[in-house]
């Protein structure tokens, strides 16, 4: 993989070394292990915005699983069994439209809103958010996104009750108690 060096003024082959670093987030002391990139020429330091966003996710993740917080990858995870995007789950949630963005890039969720994203984890909280919601045009997107889900469906009852299943659910019947869960 050949990368731009600023002190070669050229695109050169790099180095990947895995680091150990110490860093200091708000009040704890985080000890990660991190990726920097080299000049395999001049062996100069290269800036790489994505790596960087990678190492901040790793240094913040740390800090998160220290204090209880749901990690960037496990709030990506909830996020993804609904097929809803990032700004969709901001405004789901009512938080700021690049909210959920940088709370996945690393950025440190408080705990208020950690639990809110928590609450979506679960299906009937999710449901039950949709339906708080007064934003009409936001919710008819959504269920179509979770439709377009192929491990989850929404299913319309009769009386507009919105029932939420999953696949897995519904190989089973019509149980409402999912065994394994
Ligand atoms: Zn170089």
């Amino acid at each position: 993989m050949k990368m731009y060096c600023a002190q070669c003024d050229k695109d050169v082959e790099v180095i990947k070394k895995k680091e150990k670093k110490t860093y200091e987030v708000k009040d704890e002391i985080i000890d990660v292990t991190i990726t920097r990139i080299y000049c395999a020429e001049c062996n100069e330091l290269i800036y790489d915005k994505k790596n960087e966003v990678n190492n901040d996710i790793i240094v913040y993740d740390e800090y998160r699983k220290i204090k209880g917080l749901l990690t960037s990858e496990e709030i990506r995870k909830i996020r993804s069994k609904y097929n809803i995007s990032q700004k969709e789950m901001s405004q789901l949630l009512g938080f700021g439209e690049k909210t959920v963005t940088r709370y996945e890039n690393g950025y440190i969720q408080d705990k208020s809103n950690d639990i809110l994203m928590r609450l979506v984890d679960d299906k009937e909280s999710f449901e039950q958010i949709l339906k708080l919601s007064n934003n009409g045009k936001l919710v008819a997107k959504i269920k179509k996104l979770v439709f377009q889900n192929q491990n989850a469906v929404f299913t319309y009852s009769p009386t507009n009750k919105v029932t939420f299943k999953t696949a897995f659910e519904i190989g089973k019947g019509n149980e409402d108690i999912c065994q394994v869960c």
